[in-house]
């Protein structure tokens, strides 16, 4: 059983905020350095907010190394997950169905061929470029738009509440739940645990992990994140007998829709451009419009456009759908702040930019390094107080 409880003790090794993904891995992979760690949520239950919006993909195919080689630590430890977490036969729900992203136009396909051959020099050697033929030989799906994807068969998704739930499970820490922090202890310029709604904790650091909210508690330590909240959809579909079960997660790399196989149905999903940053938010509303633009064939970002059979669900019109929405916390620069603050005794294991599924494992494991002592703060290429590049959105 998951220890949840509605007391505060006096003290933790650690204290970390937020029971999300990111602090049940946290939590997990402290109890695993051997630190006491206690989890503060604010919510009934752990794995309720961006947590529970994700469809739980996971994927090597990055455009740099540094968070390919988070990504590649975390697809090999899940799939060890009973045995690094010693919960025989715990099922995690992954699928290893592979990343299929299709180009439509020339200019695409040859960014396509750039990348991939960045991927195989920084050693992602299975990454297969494959002509529009041989795609369609092999995803008989796929339109005659289609002239080239990028295919990688060992990415593929789990069920990020089951991920969630196994690291609390695993990390034996208590989860205090329904319980809010409002403040930091200090003493001497040093973090030394928190207040909340249940009253304080002292510890010997706190590790913030409250995704969205990240900024907002960091701010009572003085320290910016510059975190942007930003609202992404996904559209559950339990029914669609026209999409085939041992789909890819498949990609409209020149609009960034896509949609992968879920039950006897489907995930669509469209990471719209543009979206205006907005305050970090409880209940993120869902938009009927945006349900529009992703399945009606007529839309140009719809999933019809690669996948034709969405025509054929669209034109019966029987099918049910309902949408989840969520925010992204992204970063300056889209990838993870992982690490110390200025502020003795403060850190950060947040902004990961929509990536936190997947980046769970690598990213808490090396939280926990940096705590301890393994890894320095030179040698961490997610510190908080690095120079951030500009870097464009990713499509997905
Ligand atoms: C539509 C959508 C699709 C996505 N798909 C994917 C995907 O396929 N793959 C992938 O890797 N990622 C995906 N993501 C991103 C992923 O969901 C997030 O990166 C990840 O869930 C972040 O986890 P977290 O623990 O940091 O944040 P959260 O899950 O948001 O958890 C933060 C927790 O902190 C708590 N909290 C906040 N403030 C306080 C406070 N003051 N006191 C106590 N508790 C507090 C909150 O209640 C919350 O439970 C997707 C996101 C969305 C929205």
């Amino acid at each position: 059983m998951i220890e949840r409880s509605y007391e505060l003790p006096a003290t933790a090794d650690l204290v970390i905020v937020g029971g999300g993904i990111i602090g049940a891995a946290t939590a997990f992979f402290a109890s695993r350095a051997g630190l006491r760690a206690v989890v503060i949520e604010r919510r009934p239950a752990l794995g309720t907010l961006s947590t529970s919006a994700a469809t739980g993909a996971f994927r090597a195919q990055f455009d740099n190394p540094d968070e390919m080689a988070l990504v590649r630590e975390g697809i090999a430890f899940y799939h060890r997950f009973a045995d690094e977490t010693d919960l025989p036969g715990y099922d995690l729900g992954l699928r290893a169905q592979g990343y299929l992203w299709c180009a439509r136009a020339e200019a695409t396909a040859a960014r396509q061929r750039e990348i991939v051959a960045r991927q195989h020099a920084w050693g992602l050697t299975d990454v297969e470029v494959l002509s529009g033929d041989e795609t369609r030989a092999r995803f008989p799906y796929i339109s005659r738009d289609v002239v080239q994807a990028r295919w990688r068969a060992g990415d593929g998704w789990l069920d990020p509440k089951r991920l969630t739930a196994g690291y609390a499970l695993a990390s034996g820490a208590r989860f205090v739940v329904e319980t809010g922090v409002t403040g930091l202890e200090r003493a001497n310029g040093r973090v030394m645990g928190v207040r909340t709604t249940r009253g304080t904790i002292h510890a010997g650091a706190v590790v913030i992990a409250a995704g969205p909210f990240s900024d907002e508690l960091a701010r009572l330590a003085g320290v910016t994140l510059g975190i942007s909240c930003v609202r992404r959809m996904r559209i559950l579909l339990p029914e669609v007998p026209e999409a085939p079960s041992w789909a890819p997660m498949t990609i409209d790399e020149e609009t960034g829709a896509h949609w992968r196989p879920w039950l006897g149905g489907a995930h669509c999903m469209w990471t719209q451009p543009h979206v205006p940053a907005g305050p970090p938010l409880d209940d993120v509303p869902c938009s009927d419009h945006f349900v529009f633009s992703v399945m009606d064939p007529r839309s140009p970002n719809s999933v019809a456009v690669l996948s034709p059979f969405w025509r054929d669900v669209w034109d019966r019109q029987s099918s049910q759908w309902t949408v989840r929405a969520g925010q992204y916390d992204y970063s300056p620069d889209h990838r993870p702040l992982i690490g110390a603050t200025a502020v003795p005794g403060l850190l950060v294991n947040t902004g990961y930019s929509g990536h936190g599924i997947m980046c769970s494992a690598g990213g808490s494991r090396l939280l926990v390094d940096v705590l301890t002592g393994r890894t320095a703060s030179a040698a961490n290429a997610f510190r908080p107080d690095r120079e951030f590049a500009h870097r464009e959105l990713d499509v997905i």
